[in-house]
């Protein structure tokens, strides 16, 4: 919102006042400037209630910025264009004469505003992308037509393979920079880093939804969506005020930025906390219901009863698998719901559980061990558990 748009040689607007049939100023590859008329013009309203998560923020040149949603494209030096999320401050953005512009810094985080697109038309863009690329705040970038068509499966592998901004792999190869501006707060935008933003700090001994060696496993042979994914964020957005109703005494929060596969529930200074990880929302396996039966056992972790861990109140895990399949999902889904959504739960959870049986050692060291106690039970016994659940069976017995 606000970005200023270049519609003449000398004349920039504020890229939600543009309108279809407006001017403006586009290119192709070759960067030869003509007004064109715009053919599509439409975002989100603009709100200071509207939290977006998961924007990308760059400050470059002298002191400028844009905040952007992840897919907005830059034209990079060698003429390809490049994703907002992908950017690093070794890249450098293009002005509108083809001189090459610094990146300061690249910062993934909450926006509060809304965004507007605009096109000069849908059609399908020619090799030198003629009339689609635009002058936002002083920089070459993709119109709307090429943002959607970037979205497709040809350029989805190559963006794929670029870790994206404030994932783990983006921090170890680039490094976090933290820019000046943001720091100091003396920009006129709702902008707040993800690293900035608090999330309860987990104890030690926080009740995890898999084991440690599972989780590992997950993290070695898992298949996970983009960093930033918007769906699995909405998700999770979802699922924690519907969970939210039902257990008000419950403090939800996600460590978008953790990639490990896990989810805990634990009790501090007398709050009860439920926490997922930022790798877990992304497993492939897992969709909106299994993410669902995961928040249930945590907090089939706090309200699950007896048997509970040795000096805790918090229940075993076979006991949290049991009461959030059977108590917790029946109270959130109501009637058929609650059939139909764990139905697809169960099914999910298998898939994730097999996940970690990739590696056939560990899968057999695994199954080796004792679970009558109250760790966790192998992956098909918790299927087993979470079905008798549903069936209104008693608790398995390899569910301890
Ligand atoms: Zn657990």
């Amino acid at each position: 919102m606000n970005t200023p748009i270049l519609v003449s040689k000398d004349q920039s607007k504020a890229v939600q006042e543009i309108k279809v049939g407006d001017y403006v100023y586009v290119a192709g590859l070759d960067l030869v400037w003509k007004q064109k008329k715009v053919g599509y013009s439409g975002g989100s309203q603009s709100s200071k209630n509207t939290r977006q998560p998961g924007i990308i923020f760059i400050s470059y040149g002298q002191e400028q910025y844009l905040v952007v949603t992840p897919d907005s494209l830059f034209l990079m030096p060698d003429q390809t264009l490049k994703r907002a999320d992908k950017l690093t401050i070794q890249d450098h953005l293009l002005n509108e004469k083809g001189q090459k512009v610094a990146i300061h810094g690249v910062d993934s985080g909450v926006y509060r505003g809304g965004f507007h697109h605009i096109a000069t038309d849908t059609q399908e863009p020619n090799e030198n992308l003629d009339g689609h690329l635009v002058i936002a705040n002083g920089i070459v970038c993709a119109d709307y037509t090429l943002q959607i068509k970037y979205h497709g499966d040809e350029h989805k592998k190559e963006f794929a393979e670029m870790p994206t901004v404030g994932s783990k792999a983006y921090n170890d190869k680039y490094g976090v920079v933290k820019d000046q501006a943001i720091r100091n707060k003396n920009i006129d935008i709702d902008f707040t880093p993800s690293s900035e933003i608090a999330i309860p700090k987990r104890p030690a001994d926080a009740l995890a939804f898999i084991s440690e060696e599972d989780a590992q496993a997950h993290l070695e042979y898992g298949q996970f969506r983009d960093h930033l994914d918007p769906v699995s964020r909405s998700w999770i957005d979802y699922l924690f005020t519907q969970f939210k109703l039902h257990y008000p005494d419950i403090n939800f929060s996600v460590d978008w930025n953790n990639d490990e596969v896990n989810a805990y529930a634990w009790i501090s200074n007398g709050e009860r906390h439920v926490q997922i990880l930022g790798g877990l929302v992304r497993s492939t396996t897992l969709e909106l219901e299994g993410l669902a039966l995961v928040v249930a056992h945590e907090i089939g972790h706090h309200y699950g009863g007896e048997p509970t861990y040795p000096g805790s109140t918090l229940s075993c895990e076979g006991q949290a698998d049991f009461y959030g399949a059977r108590n917790v999902m029946r109270k959130v889904w109501f009637g058929e719901f609650y059939i139909s959504v764990t139905e697809k739960a169960i099914s999910q959870l298998a898939d994730f559980f097999g996940v970690a049986s990739t590696d056939m050692d560990k899968q057999a060291a695994f199954m080796g061990k004792n679970t009558n106690g109250c760790e966790h039970p192998p992956g098909d016994c918790r299927i087993e558990t979470y079905n008798a659940a549903v069936d209104l069976k008693p608790k398995p017995a390899c569910a301890g």
